[in-house]
């Protein structure tokens, strides 16, 4: 592992130093993704890959890990053959609608988990961080809420655009909308993959304000064990996901930036709607892995939040 891009960092959820081996592996034992080529970053088939637990919040996280500055070796240079030619994102080609039904479908369900917790009769802004292909922008549109999308990848950015959506790498949002905060923040599979969690903490903080409403989703460690046990692994894929929470964890995280989860109860959110305490949802939803959560904004105590305090409620998709 090369010192030029590489660095071994303290815990950067609580800033604990004492950290013990979790887990490692060699490169070449992870799903090997032919479109993805890492060895702009030195990284080959023995390179081996190390997560490690913080003894204080127990944050088990990809370390050492890639510099920030070289991000963009990861998720622009890495991926140069991955879309190009490929009909699936080449905008109205069958192709591309049957992947756009399929993840419009699937990200549906964010905006009943979040719009549950507004007043429906206020204009909304939505935030998209790591807008991907511009899909839940496309549906916040539809629900006549106002959606600007931020990411790294420039594949994506152009994409979205040909779409018309509003977007922006993280610069140009910065010059545009600084000191702009937004009612709905999605962060969707996006925590996994970020290098600089204080800054991406500062960051949040900065476009949200008094209730904004945070929908975040990722991985945890139970994901490691269970693809450890099947010996296969395809999302426990070290080099982009660096990040595993803990539900506490990410608790203790979010709270540094006021934000208080929202989820003493469950919404099992098929189409009845039943209601089932949080214990007894963990008995029949054993640990996937995956974490999914509805956080709101508590600085000071508007009246959203105290109708929250009353109910505290967050909402699952058990399928
Ligand atoms: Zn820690």
């Amino acid at each position: 592992m090369k010192e030029e891009y590489f660095e071994y960092i303290p815990c950067p959820v609580c800033n604990g130093e004492q950290l013990e081996g979790f887990f490692k592996i060699a490169y070449g034992k992870l799903k090997q993704k032919r479109s993805l080529d890492y060895s702009c970053l030195g990284i080959n088939k023995d390179t081996l890959l190390e997560t490690r637990r913080c003894k204080e919040c127990k944050f088990v996280f990809v370390n050492p890990r890639v510099r920030s500055k070289y991000a963009h070796l990861i998720y622009n240079q890495s991926k140069e053959g991955k879309y190009a030619g490929n009909k699936r994102y080449t905008i109205d080609t069958a192709e591309n609608r049957d992947m756009t039904r399929q993840r419009k479908l699937a990200y549906f369900s964010i905006f009943p988990k979040m719009l549950n917790y507004v007043n429906l009769s206020d204009s909304l802004r939505l935030l998209d961080v790591g807008c991907g292909f511009g899909h839940v922008l496309s549906l916040a549109g539809e629900l006549g809420i106002e959606g600007i999308g931020v990411d790294i990848d420039e594949f994506r950015l152009e994409y979205c655009r040909g779409l018309g959506l509003k977007v922006f790498s993280p610069s140009e949002f910065k010059a545009d909308y600084e000191g702009e905060s937004f009612d709905l923040i999605v962060c969707q599979s996006v925590i996994e993959h970020v290098i600089d969690l204080n800054e991406f903490l500062s960051f949040i903080d900065s476009i949200s304000k008094e209730n904004t409403i945070l929908y975040l989703n990722g991985i945890s460690p139970h994901l490691i064990s269970k693809e450890s046990k099947k010996g296969r692994f395809v999302k426990a894929h070290f080099v982009e996901h660096i990040n595993y929470f803990y539900d506490s964890t990410l608790d203790l995280f979010m709270g540094q930036a006021g934000f208080a989860p929202a989820s003493h109860e469950i919404i099992i959110l098929n189409s009845r709607k039943i209601r089932i305490p949080l214990k007894l949802a963990r008995v029949i939803r054993p640990k996937t892995g995956f974490f999914e959560k509805i956080y709101i904004k508590e600085s000071c105590i508007g009246e959203i939040a105290k109708r929250l305090r009353g109910s505290k409620v967050v909402e699952y998709i058990i399928s």
